[in-house]
């Protein structure tokens, strides 16, 4: 069973994909964490944003998944992936039809017969478009901001309010205006906005909804 978590940046989809495949016993997968990823191999090889640099530098780049964790050329670097300046160079380097491809290739094939959850922005248009649940988690962007303020604060990140909604709305941007698969809700998901919930609430609501026991 494939189930699809979609939605903008700090709506929450982590924290719920975790919790409910735990709930659930599924594997757990963070797509955001591939981009990450190859935007982080990018940024500390100081390699450029573009298809023809980032075409090569896929040629000799290994991204796995591999329980709860993202590995990169055989190292973890779920710890160093999380800064503002990778969130951003993400969201670039995402928009890269070759970066797509290649990403959607790795997460079908890692998803593969497995009961799992998968995280992301294109996962139930365009990763997994039958999969057996789709849901789009949403909040106002500033909702958003202040959960990912609180996040990064809370990992002893350097940051500030203000930087974090205006890169927040850039992302959104970046994301939603993107030639090649645009964060979009697919037409078959159940839009959550997380606003005012809590997320342990949205977890058992999605539960709820996937026993066939609609809670809300
Ligand atoms: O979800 P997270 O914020 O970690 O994702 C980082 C970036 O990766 C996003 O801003 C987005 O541009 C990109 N992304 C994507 N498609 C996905 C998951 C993430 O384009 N399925």
């Amino acid at each position: 069973m494939i189930i699809a978590i979609d939605g903008p940046s700090g709506a929450g989809k982590s924290t719920v994909a975790r919790l409910l495949s735990k709930e659930l016993g599924f594997e757990y997968i963070d797509t955001g964490a591939m981009y990450r990823a190859l935007a982080y191999k990018a940024y500390i090889q100081g390699i450029e944003i573009n298809e023809i640099e980032i075409a090569e530098m896929l040629k000799t780049t290994n991204i796995n998944y591999y329980d709860n964790q993202i590995y990169l050329d055989g190292e973890n670097v779920e710890s160093l992936i999380r800064e503002e300046a990778i969130s951003l160079a993400a969201s670039k380097i995402s928009a890269l039809k070759v970066v797509r491809e290649k990403m959607v290739e790795i997460q079908r094939k890692i998803a593969a017969n497995k009961n799992a959850v998968l995280e992301g922005r294109d996962i139930g248009t365009i990763v997994f478009p039958d999969a057996d649940y789709k849901f789009f988690i949403t909040a106002s962007v500033e909702e958003r901001a202040r959960r990912r303020y609180e996040q990064l604060k809370a990992n002893k990140l350097k940051t500030d309010y203000a930087n974090v909604l205006n890169d927040m709305i850039k992302r959104d941007k970046n994301d939603s205006t993107r030639q090649f698969s645009p964060l979009k809700m697919a037409e078959d998901a159940v839009l959550i906005d997380t606003s005012k919930m809590e997320l342990t609430e949205v977890v058992k609501y999605i539960a709820g909804y996937i026993g066939g026991n609609n809670v809300l």
